[in-house]
């Protein structure tokens, strides 16, 4: 069993270092939902957080880690390859000062979120208005601020689907990164690994080719969460979206079990299923869902023996009125190898979603493919009826909203809200966003949505979503107890926050106003 106090004992170092901050290596007690928690500022002490909220994973003996994010054992997979099992770890943070000695050549850093800036953590950061660095933010810091990295000075080269962030804010230079590699990694991540190794001279920001599907390799060690990849991009083309440009992919099965079967092996208890649309899955032309091929995939993933838990990461609403036999097909799977239980005491099942917004001007401007294969002016109908079938089924998703698309107004947003209200009776969890313009989107030059800019409608949807939330997530007798005092101090901590337009909306929460 490996000590972990025996940290500092490196002979030399390995000559490539791969790691994460401490936040991405955690799998948050293996909830992928409490995970977005770690983009909030938090102040209570780091050591705290680090045991509680998102402790480490396992280690193996050597004190490599055991689980690590999936892009990152990807990465890791095509440096063994080239370099050999030797030459390449793959490490918690705090394990640094073990690993990188004189020795070392390279650290490479995967990152999602390193500035707290992505969608969730800024919309949450500002709307509860604590000021201070989300802890993402302060984790990834932290790990650059490693003594052996300052000691041995490899070369620092950061991924990831967050490393736009880097660049966008121009800290670079400041944060002592040598290489920022945008994108899908697997067509040029070798060449720049390879650089870093001879000493070469590095480009400072690489933005990567498309890689072709045979060069993407199998993952050779296990994923946090389990995580698998299904398909790779969309092609739905939603405007404010970075997958939408990625080439469209759906991983041949035997390749996809080979992962799985990995995992399972390896103690993952949790197989997460990676797609931006678990219906995209060997589509047919115009998203026609692939009934047998889903429902093949699914059955398949939890026939694997040792395979606990399967959790789905997203899936689109058309595809779910245009064949809800799918559904009703591998719904009892998912329920079955669920990990969550519902008020009643069931099981459910659940995965996330995108509503947005219930605009059909705003769906026909900036996410027209979003419910093919039907026209956009059925997409409240298709909305509501998707999510009866998935209620129907047990399957209680959590959905997306964006606030403050450009050019929305009051009638985009009006629209929302009636459409809201048409889903009163559905079992959902809301996260009603503010609009952030990624920089890998179409939407790219546009500005984000601010708190400042919104109007008492636009509030009216925050709270109504938040209303849904809870009713739908607590007992009736919790509510009645905590609810109404704890909402007032709220209100009127909002209203001093963010103005007297939020005290109405903030006080229609409790449905008593
Ligand atoms: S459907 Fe979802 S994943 Fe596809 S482009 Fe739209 S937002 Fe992105």
């Amino acid at each position: 069993m490996f000590n972990r106090n025996n940290s500092k004992n490196n002979n030399g170092g390995k000559k490539i270092v791969l790691t994460a901050s401490a936040i991405e290596m955690s799998d948050f007690n293996l909830n992928p939902f409490i995970a977005f928690s770690g983009g909030f500022p938090m102040f209570l002490p780091k050591e705290f957080l680090r045991k509680r909220l998102y402790p480490p994973t396992p280690f193996n003996e050597d004190g490599t880690a055991k689980f690590a994010p999936y892009g990152l054992r990807k990465v890791e997979s095509i440096l063994i390859e080239y370099f050999g099992e030797d030459n390449v770890v793959t490490v918690y943070p705090s394990m640094l000062e073990k690993f990188v000695g004189e020795n070392t050549k390279v650290v490479g850093i995967s990152t999602m979120d390193p500035l707290g800036i992505g969608f969730v953590s800024r919309t949450y950061t500002s709307l509860v208005g604590i000021s201070g660095k989300p802890m993402t933010a302060v984790e990834f810091e932290d790990m650059l601020s490693n003594p052996s990295l300052k000691k041995y000075k490899p070369k620092i080269i950061v991924g990831g689907s967050g490393a736009w962030q880097i660049v966008k804010a121009g800290l670079q230079d400041q944060f002592g990164i040598d290489t920022v590699v945008m994108g899908e990694a697997e067509e040029d991540v070798l060449e720049i690994f390879r650089k870093a190794v001879n000493g070469e001279e590095l480009p400072k920001q690489v933005v990567c080719r498309k890689p072709k599907s045979e060069n993407i390799p199998l993952i050779k060690k296990p994923s946090l969460f389990g995580v698998v990849e299904v398909t790779r991009g969309c092609g739905r083309g939603c405007q404010f979206c970075s997958p939408t440009l990625r080439q469209r992919y759906s991983f041949p099965l035997d390749h996809i079990l080979k992962e799985v079967e990995l995992n399972a092996k390896n103690g993952t208890r949790m197989i997460t299923l990676q797609t931006d649309d678990i219906f995209l899955y060997k589509t047919h032309p115009n998203f026609i869902p692939n009934r047998e091929a889903i429902i093949e995939l699914i059955a398949s993933v939890a026939r694997v023996e040792g395979v606990d838990y399967i959790q789905i990461a997203h899936a689109a609403l058309a595809p779910v009125v245009c064949d809800p036999v799918i559904v009703k097909e591998i719904a009892p799977i998912l329920v079955e190898k669920s990990r969550w239980t519902y008020l009643d005491g069931e099981k459910y099942a659940t995965f996330e979603i995108g509503i947005e917004t219930g605009s059909v001007r705003l769906i026909e401007k900036y996410m027209r493919g979003k419910m093919l294969p039907y026209p956009p002016e059925k997409w409240p109908e298709v909305v509501v009826r998707a999510l009866e079938i998935l209620n129907d089924n047990r399957i209680y998703p959590l959905a997306t909203l964006i606030t403050g698309l450009p050019g929305e107004t009051e009638d985009d947003v009006i629209a929302t809200l009636e459409l809201l209200d048409r889903l009163k009776n559905i079992r959902i969890f809301y996260v009603p966003l503010l609009f952030t313009s990624e920089m890998d989107c179409i939407l790219n030059r546009e500005r984000h949505a601010d708190l400042r800019n919104l109007t008492e409608l636009h509030w009216d949807v925050f709270s109504t979503c938040w209303r849904q939330n809870i009713k739908v997530w607590t007992l009736e007798e919790v509510r009645n107890k905590i609810f109404i005092g704890g909402l007032l101090t709220y209100a009127l901590y909002y209203r001093w926050l963010h103005g007297p337009k939020v005290l109405k909306p903030i006080l229609r929460i409790s449905g008593k106003y």
